[in-house]
């Protein structure tokens, strides 16, 4: 399975907010075996982000869009991913019933356009604020905010399932250009991803499908590196 993720916002263009929403994304996608092949970030205009959401569903099995979902004039996430899958946005009545059920608001006290979802989604509560998701054709709208996002994410983890992954970081206390021929090997013998961090030490990721091949490929590298000290 693979796919996009869209993260919208001028503040994080801007780097007023770190995009914690995609790395921990990614993270959770990966461990299911998902693989993101894409982060995009786009400014909060209709146009931009219906592009980007419409051109990566012609591309991958799903897209999941954060930010942009609240009532303000800069929230206009569900406009452009109904234009992007050619809906209108109209009131969607149970994401009315969930909020007046699950929140001291009722809908009249709401501001207006806060229940309009993608005509046809399926609407994801948000147990920790206000503004709901949606999914539609495999386009996931989730909130901005990362606590709201990650609850929301919870809720449809599930649906996210790309097999069997398995991992182990092994350290290094050697330059990468010392590595190289090593990392050759390792990917000529086992059928794994070899991934190579540079940092304090340099990490080296190997990931697989096969939980005894990345074990036996990690125990392989491990025997013939020197350890960081
Ligand atoms: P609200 O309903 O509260 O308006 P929202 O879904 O519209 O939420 P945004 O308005 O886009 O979300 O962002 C709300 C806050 O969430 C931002 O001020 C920012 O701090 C945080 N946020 C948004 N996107 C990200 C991101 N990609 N990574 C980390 N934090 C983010
Ligand atoms: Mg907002």
């Amino acid at each position: 399975m693979q796919i996009a993720l869209i993260t919208v916002g001028d503040e994080i263009l801007s780097g007023d907010t770190v995009n914690t929403n995609a790395a921990w994304l990614g993270e959770q996608l990966t461990e299911r075996g998902v693989s993101v092949e894409r982060v995009l970030v786009v400014p909060d205009r209709v146009a931009d982000i219906a592009r980007v959401v419409n051109e990566s569903l012609a591309e991958y099995d799903a897209v999941i869009v954060t930010g942009g979902l609240g009532p303000t004039h800069d929230d206009l996430t569900m406009d452009a991913v109904a234009a992007a899958v050619g809906v209108p946005v109209e009131e969607h009545t149970e994401a009315v019933e969930w909020i007046e059920e699950h929140s001291d608001y009722s809908n009249a006290d709401l501001v207006s356009g806060t229940t309009h979802l993608p005509k046809g989604s399926r609407m994801l509560p948000n147990e920790l604020g206000v503004a709901p998701g949606a999914e539609i054709e495999s386009v996931y709208v989730l909130p901005g905010v990362p606590d709201e996002m990650k609850a929301m994410f919870e809720h449809v983890a599930d649906e996210f399932d790309g097999g069997p992954h398995f991992q182990e970081v092994v350290p290094a206390g050697e330059p990468e250009s010392a590595l190289i021929d090593r990392f050759d090997v390792l990917r000529e013998r086992f059928d794994v991803k070899v991934g190579s961090y540079p940092g304090d030490h340099v990490r080296v990721k190997i990931e697989g499908s096969d939980e005894s091949t990345v074990q036996r490929a990690a125990d392989w590298f491990r025997e013939r590196v020197d350890a960081p000290q």
